[in-house]
């Protein structure tokens, strides 16, 4: 392959920069390690205004590794890659993208003589294999890596007629982010045009996937220039929301106008656009009305609380409540007649009301919530089959209750139950 490469500082960027990561290791692709850089790089590069177009993980390949590298080069600005820098044999970063840009390696001996030193500050012999790492790609520049032996390269120039930014990084999470924060941010700065990428987040309760996209695509799709992806958990959608511009004013306007559009379509189904979780909001909404709230568990058995108390502060408008997992703790511990159960049953619309009216009254609440439901897998009936839950929150002014058919497993059965009962004392505090 013939490539050349340029001068560092003779070119300057004028359109968007696309980026690829390339995160090399063979125990990437294993179930025990993941890779967690390109997280943290992705974040960096779009702090910069770079979008993130690719990621890709090849194991220590050199045949893998250098196809992985010509098409990197091929579809993106900036390719980062990492890991495989080390001395060992399946280190193999610096010899595939020397030879997918077709250019030669040089052994660099200012590194090979600081190598020397680092070993022998720490008494150390360095054994032979070390001098690898101070092989360089023709015409890069080295990065020196103040946390490990592997130092970092940056490659700028034409490629096939483009101008491209190579990046070479150590695998080591700590080396490689102090190597980019360090070295790597402030050039990328300096050659790259000022753009600013603004996002958003618009967070949906109870509402199904695609009655909401189907809402909110005519919308979204009037915006081009925002890359909406739509995020669906179990009783939660969100919206992300996503642009760029030559400021952060301007590309947060843009988003502005479209989370404006986008909440006048849902209304009250949108909890939240800046980030903040149905616990967190539900938990504002008792402190400003200086309210307090009790929970009667059934089948989620203390995971409304966990929730409800993963949040600081909470004390302040939690009171508690019971786990009543039996017949015996529902009457005991939240006064709700034995009789009650008998007749209709512990996952029943009469032993919710009962559960959130008993525990609301025993803890001295504003509001009390009570869940009975089946979880599954087992323990469904024709009449009460598995993912049949219902809530119900009691106030001053009386309990309302509702009546859910859960899809999917027992955890997300009972997080969905959980994300209901929030929800619930949301609207009712709204
Ligand atoms: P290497 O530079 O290939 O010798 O990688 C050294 C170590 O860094 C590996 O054993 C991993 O523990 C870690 N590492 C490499 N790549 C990544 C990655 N993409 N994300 C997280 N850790 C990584
Ligand atoms: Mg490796």
């Amino acid at each position: 392959m013939r490539r050349k490469t340029g001068s560092d500082s003779l070119f300057i960027y004028t359109a968007h920069v696309n980026a690829e990561i390339v995160a090399i290791g063979s125990e990437l692709l294993t179930p025990f390690r993941q890779d967690t850089n390109s997280l943290y790089l992705t974040e960096k590069l779009n702090q910069l205004g770079i979008s993130v177009i690719f990621k890709v993980i090849v194991g220590d390949s050199l045949q893998q590794l250098t196809t992985a590298a010509a098409q990197a080069m091929a579809r993106a600005e900036l390719v980062i890659f990492m890991g495989g820098l080390g001395p060992t044999e399946d280190d193999l970063t610096r010899e595939a993208v020397a030879a997918s840009l077709g250019l030669p390696l040089r052994r660099d001996m200012s590194i090979v003589s600081a190598l020397e030193k680092r070993f022998a500050e720490r008494g150390w012999k360095m054994a032979p294999n070390n001098h690898k790492q101070a092989d360089v790609i023709a015409g890069a520049a080295v990065l020196p890596n103040a946390n490990g032996t592997a130092p970092g390269q940056w490659i700028a120039g034409r490629y096939d007629g483009a101008e491209k930014i190579v990046l070479l990084l150590p695998g080591p999470p700590h080396e490689l982010k102090a190597l980019f924060e360090e070295q790597c941010w402030p050039r990328l700065k300096a050659k790259i045009p000022e753009q600013h990428i603004a996002t958003r987040v618009l967070k949906i309760a109870m509402m199904g996937e695609s009655q909401c996209d189907a809402r909110v695509a005519p919308i979204y799709k009037q915006f081009e220039d925002v890359e909406t992806t739509i995020l669906a958990g179990a009783g939660e959608i969100q919206l992300h929301l996503k642009t760029k511009a030559a400021s952060l004013e301007q590309a947060s306007a843009r988003l502005n106008e479209l989370v404006d559009k986008l909440e006048e379509e849902l209304q009250d189904f949108v909890f939240s656009d800046n980030g903040d979780s149905l616990e967190q909001i539900v938990g504002y909404y008792l402190q400003m009305r200086n309210a307090t709230l009790a929970v009667a568990e059934s089948c989620t058995g203390g995971l409304l609380a966990e929730r409800i108390t993963s949040i600081g502060g909470s004390s302040r408008y939690f009171l508690g409540g019971a786990v009543v997992y039996s017949n015996e703790l529902k009457t005991e511990f939240a006064d709700v007649p034995a009789e009650l159960i008998e007749m209709h049953g512990a996952v029943s619309k009469q032993v919710a009301v009962a559960l959130a009216e008993g525990i609301r009254k025993r803890c001295r609440a504003s509001f009390g919530i009570g869940i009975t439901g089946v979880a599954g897998p087992t323990g469904g009936t024709p009449e009460k089959p598995v993912g049949l839950v219902f809530h119900a929150l009691a106030g001053e002014r009386g309990t309302e209750v509702v009546e859910k058919r859960f899809g999917g497993d027992r955890n997300r059965i009972r997080w969905f139950a959980s994300q209901q009962a929030l929800d619930m004392v949301r609207r009712k505090l709204m």
